[in-house]
This record gives C-alpha cells, sequence and structure tokens, in this order.
C-alpha cells in the first residue's frame, strides 16, 4: 500500500489548486449571494485545465484517467466552493458514465464528445415527488409508439434543472413492479412535451439550478434508450462511483473549513493573544483535522480499488456516509472558531456549514447509506417494505 500520489498526479492537484484559488474563489460569494449559475463560458477554462471528461475513455475526448483522479481535482475544486466542482461531477461521475458502460457505440459517439468540451452536459433524474428513498416506487412512465417513446410523469430535485441539456431519466416502461420495470433513458432539452418547473431555493449550494422536470406525452427517439427495462442494477452500478463524487463534496467543503478556521486561529487575538494558543480552540482544530483525514482516506480507498472501473456499494457508501456526516460536524465546528464572525454572511463559513447539509440527502440519504453497509456487510439485501 503507497499513500504517496505519483509525480503527474501531484502536479495536477498542484495546478487545480492554482485555478481554484485564483480563478473560482473571487466569484464564489457571487453565486451564493446572488443565486448565480456557474457561467457556461467557465466552462473552456475547465476544458483547458483538462478537468472535464476526467474518467472518459479518450477516444471520445475525455482523459480516460481513474475515478481517483477525478476525486483529487473534486477535493480542491469543492474547498472553495461545490459549485466549483460541479462541472467535473457531471462529466466525470455523473450519469454520463451510464453511457460510457452501457451505451452502444452511436450513443457514446453522440453524448460523449460534448460532456467533454462542457457544450452539453448531462443530469441525473431519479427522485420523483412520491419516490425519494424508494426510488424503485418511481412512476414516471415511458411507452415505445413506432420509432419513439412517449414519457409522462414528473421528476423533483433535479440538480441542473433547466441548465443542462440531456437528462438521465429513470423511468418506468412497463406494469412490471419495483426495480424489475426500470430502465434509463436520455430526454434532451426541448424536447416536445418536456418543461421544467420553477427554481427551488435551497438552505445552500446556492447558484446551483434545481427544479422539477415534467413530461407531458413527451416524445424522445427510441434510440435514446441507453439502458432498458430490467436494467436497473446497471444504473446502481454506475452510481457507485456517483457516490464518491458526493462524499468528495462534502470532503472538500470540510477541507476548506478546516483552512479557514486554521487561519483564523492564528490571527484573532483574545485575552491578548491568539485564540489558536488557547487549548480548547486547538482541540476544535485537530478533532476536525481527523474527521477530515478520516474522510479522506475512505474516499481515496473506495475510488483508488476502483481504478479505471466502478467503486464496490460497501466502500462507497462507507465513505458517503462518514464524509457527509464529517461535512456537517466540521463546517459547525469551524463556525465556532470563528466566533460571532462564524455567524455572519461575511465571512465564508455559515456558507460551508449550508452547503455541507445537502450532500446527506443528496445522492441518497445517510439512513440509506447505512442500509447499503449493512446490507452489504451481512450479505443479504433488506426489503424495506
Ligand atoms: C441538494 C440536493 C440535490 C439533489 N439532486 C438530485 C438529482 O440531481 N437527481 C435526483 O434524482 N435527485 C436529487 N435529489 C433528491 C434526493 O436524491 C432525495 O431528496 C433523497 O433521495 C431523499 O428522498 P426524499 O427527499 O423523497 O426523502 P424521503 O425518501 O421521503 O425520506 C425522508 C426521511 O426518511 C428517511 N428514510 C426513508 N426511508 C428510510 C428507510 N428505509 N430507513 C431509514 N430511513 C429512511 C430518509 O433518510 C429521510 O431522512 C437531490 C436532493 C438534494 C437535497
Amino acid at each position: 500500500m503507497d499513500f504517496q500520489l505519483s509525480e503527474e498526479q501531484r502536479m495536477f492537484k498542484q495546478s487545480v489548486h492554482a485555478f481554484a484559488d485564483e480563478r473560482l474563489a473571487p466569484l464564489v460569494e457571487e453565486w451564493d449571494k446572488k443565486g448565480a449559475f456557474l457561467d457556461h463560458s467557465i466552462l473552456s477554462e475547465y476544458v483547458d485545465m483538462g478537468l472535464l471528461g476526467i474518467t472518459l475513455p479518450e477516444k471520445y475526448g475525455g482523459a480516460g484517467l481513474t475515478a481517483f483522479d477525478a476525486v483529487l481535482a473534486m477535493e480542491e475544486l469543492a474547498r472553495v466552493s461545490p459549485l466549483a466542482a460541479m462541472p467535473v461531477f457531471e462529466t466525470s461521475v455523473g450519469p454520463i458514465r451510464v453511457v460510457e458502460l452501457f451505451g452502444t457505440e452511436e450513443q457514446k459517439e453522440r453524448f460523449i464528445p460534448p460532456a467533454c468540451t462542457g457544450e452539453k452536459l448531462m443530469a441525473v433524474a431519479m427522485t420523483e415527488p412520491e419516490a425519494g428513498s424508494a426510488l424503485t416506487d418511481l412512476t414516471t412512465r415511458a411507452v415505445l409508439e413506432g420509432d419513439h417513446f412517449v414519457i409522462n410523469g414528473q421528476k423533483r430535485f433535479i440538480t441542473g434543472g433547466g441548465y443542462s441539456d440531456y437528462y438521465m431519466v429513470y423511468v418506468r416502461m412497463s406494469d412490471a413492479k419495483g426495480a424489475k420495470g426500470i430502465g434509463g433513458i436520455v430526454v434532451e432539452k426541448g424536447s416536445p412535451g418536456f418543461t421544467f418547473g420553477k427554481q427551488e431555493t435551497f438552505m445552500g449550494l446556492r447558484g446551483t439550478p434545481s427544479c422539477d422536470l415534467i413530461f407531458e406525452d413527451c416524445i424522445v427517439p427510441k434510440e435514446n434508450l441507453i439502458v432498458p427495462e430490467g436494467g436497473f442494477v446497471f444504473l446502481m452500478q454506475a452510481f457507485d462511483v456517483e457516490r464518491c463524487g458526493n462524499a468528495t463534496m462534502s470532503l472538500g467543503i470540510a477541507w476548506g473549513a478546516l483552512e479557514a478556521a486554521k487561519r483564523y486561529a492564528q490571527e484573532r487575538k483574545a485575552f491578548g493573544k491568539p485564540i489558536c494558543e488557547f487549548q480548547g480552540v486547538q482541540f476544535l482544530l485537530a478533532d476536525m483535522a481527523m474527521k477530515v483525514e478520516a474522510a479522506r482516506l475512505l474516499i481515496y480507498r473506495a475510488a483508488v480499488n476502483a481504478g479505471l472501473g466502478l467503486p464496490s456499494i460497501y466502500e462507497s457508501s462507507v465513505a458517503k456516509c462518514f464524509a457527509n456526516e464529517i461535512g456537517k460536524e466540521v463546517t459547525d465546528m469551524a463556525l465556532q472558531v470563528f466566533g460571532g464572525y462564524g455567524y455572519s454572511t461575511e465571512y465564508p463559513v455559515e456558507r460551508m456549514l449550508r452547503d455541507s447539509r445537502g450532500w446527506p440527502v443528496a445522492g441518497g440519504t445517510v439512513q440509506m447509506q447505512r442500509v447499503n453497509i449493512a446490507g452489504a456487510m451481512l450479505g443479504r439485501r433488506f426489503s424495506q417494505r
């Protein structure tokens, strides 16, 4: 076991670190305060940095690297804001991987290159008003009529909603109940019968587009079917890597909060000396560091073991659950180090605390991760019904 990065990985990480600090960090407050979306024009800079399609095959314009390389980049970017890491998330661990893993050659050639150039990003649409954790209750229906599918239904809380060009929509394709009847189909923005609900106003992650997707007799060419009925297990396998991306968002936020608290504790004085000289503050910082390091190791293990493939459900669920939990704790501790200023919107840690709160819900709640972990540990799937 080797805990050192390769020379290429070290240099890549350093360049992403500098890009995050110099180019993106100055924009972060505006994204949060104005709820402004990441400007499409900046994506060309991500392309220049080699940040889009890190894990996608070189043949289609990707970098052909591992999930671990994507994790390294996301961690550096999420340190300044999870929004900054979003384009990497979407193009390296998001639903485009479903196309890469299970699509036909024609589908890969159509959908992957525009993701790697940032021209057309893909969002994932699983959740419905009446099917969140109980995902296999989903009712959005796709019916084949000649050369196209007709889709009816509604999706909720879709990150990238209204902004992304493509949506990997989980649909029910027959009367078969539960996972059996589910498949995955790409719906393009602008398809007839496809509209968006109003943008959500979330506690954090402000500036991340999110809304309902509404399908009313929506027409989609049959060539857009990526995973046919009965392939729910494949959709979930691809989701094992998305889970590592979600975990890395929490890690990056927590690391950013720790760094901010370290700096502040050395500058702020109380009782005539820097507050870092008080053991009470040192213990806060030490506890934060232990949590960040432990989350980092769990995520790295899951990603390194995935290699060019996918992580295991056990390692990715352990990593996500732990990182999501410590993301909340570490940002809260950072706020404490900042005292009254931590509670003020003039300082960054209240934003980090708010941003940390979405990840333990998104991508499967921390309760559902524990269900995964227990199931993998005990070698059984436990029906929740
Ligand atoms: C910031 C953010 C981004 C998101 N992005 C997307 C996206 O891009 N695409 C998408 O499809 N969805 C997305 N979602 C939706 C997210 O996946 C769901 O909110 C999540 O799966 C939970 O579903 P729910 O909200 O319906 O909660 P529910 O399923 O109603 O759960 C409510 C509570 O009950 C608990 N619970 C439910 N069942 C069990 C059980 N069996 N055991 C123990 N506890 C249980 C849950 O853990 C939770 O605490 C996003 C959500 C957020 C907050």
